[in-house]
């Protein structure tokens, strides 16, 4: 069962599941997932969808002998928009998924986040870093419900001998990303499909590093079927800074638009390159497609879609999930 099926990674994950030859039930309630993700596997005899939220009550008759819980918002902008349902997916939704597990005796991986290691005052992240985050801050919904997560997770693990896995998950992008979701990738080849200037948050100068999602997937793959229960990080230690990454897009895209410069929003992390030791030690794993490829692949993808197509990517109506 994999929880969030409908979503960038989700869906992914969803292929290469099938493709393995697994039998697989996708679950989403659709909030940020888009069915379009997954519309090519619906009539695949060996998939299911459930239109189920995880914060309710999660039954699933039969058996099951995997778990991936990815079911959450992900991006700056939906976790500020729906920043109650962030909280509420990564700790009540992971603690159904853990009973689930526990119920089905099935191994459970939960997706984690470089967001737990939150404005990092260690440089690259290794796994052993405790992180400085703000629990108060606007990013705090997203980072404190990982961290909860991380830590229910560890507590089934140790005191229900639960197999259990951890995914700390740096920026990753690839197809399928909503163009709107606010995350720099989307929004830079957004602005260059619509001929806008490119938006560069403070001076550019904040860094990030970018991993491919067929990377990412099998990353993923390779600790679910690995024993080690302890949290891996799974990221392109490719560092570069936004603004030059601006730049990339400009020459890739080959727009004439300009960088513009806005505000930084707050508590953005000022750096951020994934300490991946663990991860070749223990999983054999190590990022095979450079930037330039993936994004190539990426520009691509989202250029083929017609205009109308693109629009309805772009529009994600969350307000009727808001509860004032
Ligand atoms: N960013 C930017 N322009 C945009 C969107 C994002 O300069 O239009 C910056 C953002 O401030 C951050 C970096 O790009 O420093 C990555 O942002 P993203 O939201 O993709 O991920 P996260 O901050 O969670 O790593």
């Amino acid at each position: 069962m994999i929880t969030g099926a409908a979503g960038f990674l989700g869906s992914h994950l969803c292929d290469r599941f099938i493709r393995e030859g697994y039998q697989v039930i996708g679950m989403d309630n659709l909030i940020t997932g888009d069915l379009k993700n997954i519309e090519h596997l619906m009539s695949h005899e060996n998939f299911e969808f459930h239109h189920h939220d995880v914060t309710k009550f999660v039954h699933v008759a039969g058996k099951l002998d995997y778990i991936l819980h990815f079911a959450s918002p992900a991006s700056p902008i939906d976790y500020l928009k729906i920043p109650i349902q962030t909280l509420k997916v990564g700790s009540v939704g992971t603690l159904h998924c853990l009973g689930l597990a526990k119920e089905k005796n099935a191994r459970i991986l939960i997706a984690s986040t470089s967001e737990v290691y939150g404005d990092p005052l260690v440089h690259p992240q290794n796994e052993e870093y405790y992180g400085n985050v703000n629990a108060i801050g606007p990013r705090g919904v997203y980072d404190e419900a990982k961290r909860f997560q991380e830590s229910i997770t560890m507590a089934y693990h140790r005191f229900h001998g639960l197999e259990t896995r951890i995914v700390r998950i740096f920026n990753t992008y690839g197809p399928r990303m909503r163009l709107n979701d606010g995350r720099v990738i989307p929004a830079f080849i957004g602005q260059a499909l619509r001929g806008e200037d490119l938006t560069v948050f403070g001076d550019g100068s904040q860094t990030r590093s970018f991993c491919y999602v067929d990377d990412q997937v099998e990353g993923i793959y390779r600790l679910l079927l690995s024993d080690y229960s302890e949290p891996v990080n799974i990221g392109n230690p490719d560092e570069i800074s936004i603004l030059d990454f601006a730049k990339e897009i400009i020459k890739l895209t080959g727009t004439n638009q300009k960088i513009v410069f806005k505000e930084l929003p707050q508590d953005d992390p000022l750096q951020r390159q994934p300490d991946i030791s663990r991860a070749r030690e223990i999983l054999g794993w190590e990022p095979q497609v450079s930037r330039e490829e993936g994004m190539k692949i990426t520009y691509e993808y989202f250029k083929s879609m017609s205009a109308s197509e693109l629009e309805k990517r772009e529009h994600k109506d969350f307000s009727k999930h808001i509860r004032r």
